[in-house]
């Protein structure tokens, strides 16, 4: 049985949208600490109230994007918002660009959309300077401002820092009945607008920050229609513009219905005869709920683009950290990658791993989703994330712990099984020739690559015949005659037949080319070939027969000491293929020889193979 296919190679198809967005919705499982932040305000967002401005259609051509988009925005005291909140600037400094409207975002790539890291080297930190006006209470300071600050600044790699003669930076600044904010670094000075009696939420400053960040509203991500519903029938009357999906954003993670940038379910929404306001956005799944504070997604989402380690990345997002199951149970692993804007996702792919009980890492999955069964133990299991041309770009491990069935069922293959390699079966020797015995096992214990119990050879019954050998590897002589070999490994057994002649001499086989050992890499993979041919040459003499050739000669290969061999090919010089693994996978090549007695010897070296190159 052989262990452990070498996956193929298949294009993963990345779905995210990784147009270099200025704008991002953030969300991904992650971790964060619980700091003490007042509820939300949940009847309305703070930061979508207040005084309605004037609608005005703009074509406005988003940092990443080669054709400008027909919005509807919204003209407030000379500002010009969209979506409630964010700000695209003033109208005089968008409608003064040399080319109209949108030529001023263009300017601004969106990789520096982002606050840069200012520290040269991991763990990295993201300084965005800024400024508050005097204009504010020193009460709405302490109380709002700073603790939305002092939020942010707990939970991610972003420090706000008092602007010292920056010169891109985020001003605070005192507006009227609105909060807003502008999206991303924008470079040079940019405004995040708060009124101080309307905007009195931690939470909504919390929002703001957010925008500032680089972040989008939760409920634009390109794929919300797998998640809610805009009830376009009970929206105020203009302005659905603000539900507009913002195509070029990158989803990061699963959707956040409680994402402290998501719109609360009547956002924009217009009232019934009683007053109720009625319901925009409706959910398919969990319940909208929009946090006072960055959640657990939110923080993941915000940890991408701003990382304490270099992208690319590449996280497990299933299974959870701390997972325990039976062994045979199938448990499903799924792992997202995110790269520098640079690398074609096409040219992604994942490779899946583990080392088995002998050391040998197995590949047992390829792609961003794959399922696998254990035997009991704990099992690191890697996912590598790999470009073609690049090789292992990123790589993250999940421990699984697998629970021991005992002998009440474990599945067939975490059993204990015996396998011979050699003699082979319908090997012919000489009377008086010394030939090897050699047995594989497998068991179900990882933690040593010892037998754990007594390796036993005996002639002709497994139970009471004379010992002829013991361990692994082991040799004997044996009379003329047709003789069957047993081994035994704890309850498992496995046997061979052997004949023993009285004349002739058995052929001696070796292997030439490559020399035991030759390292080789996948530098001649194309891109579309999961395998690797590499060339052999070896030879049998007979002393009876001289040299053997054709299917005399049998070549065999198999994973390191792992499971039964495969034919490949005959003759001198075969093309053996070896699939793809990823990783550095050592192969046993055995070449076989019989004689016209049908006396046997074997050659056997050793090939590794890397891939990628590294
Ligand atoms: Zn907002």
């Amino acid at each position: 049985m052989p262990k452990a296919g070498a996956g193929p190679v298949h294009p993963v198809r990345w779905s995210a949208l990784l147009a270099a967005a200025a704008f991002v919705v953030a969300a991904f499982v992650g971790c964060a600490t619980s700091p003490e932040l007042p509820p939300p305000p949940q009847e309305e967002d703070e930061y979508l109230a207040g005084p309605a401005g004037e609608p005005i259609e703009i074509d406005y051509l988003f940092p990443g994007d080669d054709e400008p988009t027909p919005i509807t925005a919204e003209l407030y005291e000379a500002m010009v918002l969209i979506q409630g909140d964010i700000l695209l600037g003033s109208l005089e400094e968008l409608t003064n660009a040399a080319s109209g409207l949108g030529t001023q975002s263009h300017a601004v790539p969106a990789a520096g959309s982002y606050w840069p890291a200012t520290t040269a080297s991991a763990p990295y930190l993201y300084e965005v300077p800024y400024e508050v006006s005097s204009d504010f209470s020193d009460d709405y300071v302490d109380d709002v401002i700073e603790p939305a600050i002092a939020h942010w600044q707990d939970e991610t790699n972003l420090r706000f820092v008092p602007r010292s003669g920056e010169a891109d930076y985020v001003e605070i600044v005192v507006v009227n009945g609105r909060c807003w904010s502008e999206a991303g670094r924008q470079g040079g000075r940019q405004e995040l607008g708060l009124d101080e009696s309307s905007c009195t939420s931690i939470g909504t400053v919390v929002h703001e920050l957010g925008h500032a960040a680089g972040l989008k509203h939760e409920q634009q991500r390109p794929d919300r229609g797998d998640y809610v519903t805009i009830r376009e029938e009970n929206v105020k009357p203009g302005k659905i513009g603000n539900f507009d999906i913002f195509q070029s954003g990158l989803p990061l993670g699963p959707y956040g219905y409680d994402s402290v940038m998501h719109y609360s379910t009547t956002a924009f929404g217009i009232t019934d005869a009683d007053g109720n306001k009625l319901t925009t956005i409706e959910s398919l799944g969990g319940a909208i709920n929009p946090s006072s504070r960055l959640t657990d997604l939110d923080l993941a989402g915000v940890r991408r683009l701003y990382p304490e380690r270099d992208l690319p990345i590449v996280d497990i997002t299933l299974p959870a950290a701390t997972t325990t199951l039976d062994e045979g149970e199938l448990v499903r692993f799924e792992a997202q990658a995110v790269m520098a804007p640079t690398i074609d996702y096409q040219d992604l792919n994942y490779f899946w791993s583990y080392e088995n009980n002998l050391g040998v890492p197995v590949t047992f999955g390829s792609g961003d989703t794959v399922s696998h069964s254990f035997c009991d133990g704990p099992r690191d299991v890697t996912v590598e994330a790999l470009v073609l041309g690049m090789g292992v770009i990123a790589t993250d491990t999940v421990r699984v712990n697998v629970s021991d069935l005992g002998l009440t069922g474990p599945p067939a293959k975490c059993g204990i099984s015996v396998q011979i390699d050699e003699p082979l079966a319908g090997a012919v020797y000489a009377e008086g020739e010394a030939f090897d015995l050699v047995a594989v096992i497998d068991d179900d214990h990882p933690e040593t690559e010892d037998p754990l119990y007594p390796v036993t050879w005996r002639l002709n019954d497994p139970d009471s015949g004379t010992i002829v050998g013991t361990g692994l590897h082991s040799s004997t002589k044996l009379g003329a005659g047709q003789h069957t070999i047993f081994v035994t490994y704890g309850a498992a057994s496995d046997s061979v037949e052997v004949t023993v002649v009285e004349a002739g001499t058995p052929p001696v086989a070796s292997i030439s080319d490559p020399a035991d050992e030759t390292l080789f890499t996948w530098s001649e993979l194309d891109g579309v070939n999961p395998y690797l041919d590499i060339n052999f040459a070896g030879s049998a003499s007979d002393a009876q027969d001289g040299a053997l050739s054709g299917s005399a000669l049998v070549w065999q290969t198999r994973f390191e000491a792992s499971g039964a061999y495969d034919q490949k090919g005959t003759g001198t010089s075969p093309t053996l293929r070896f699939g793809m693994s990823s990783g550095t996978t050592r192969y046993d090549v055995r070449l076989s020889a019989t004689d016209a007695d049908g006396m046997t010897s074997t050659a056997l070296i050793q090939v590794v193979i890397v891939w990628p190159p590294s």
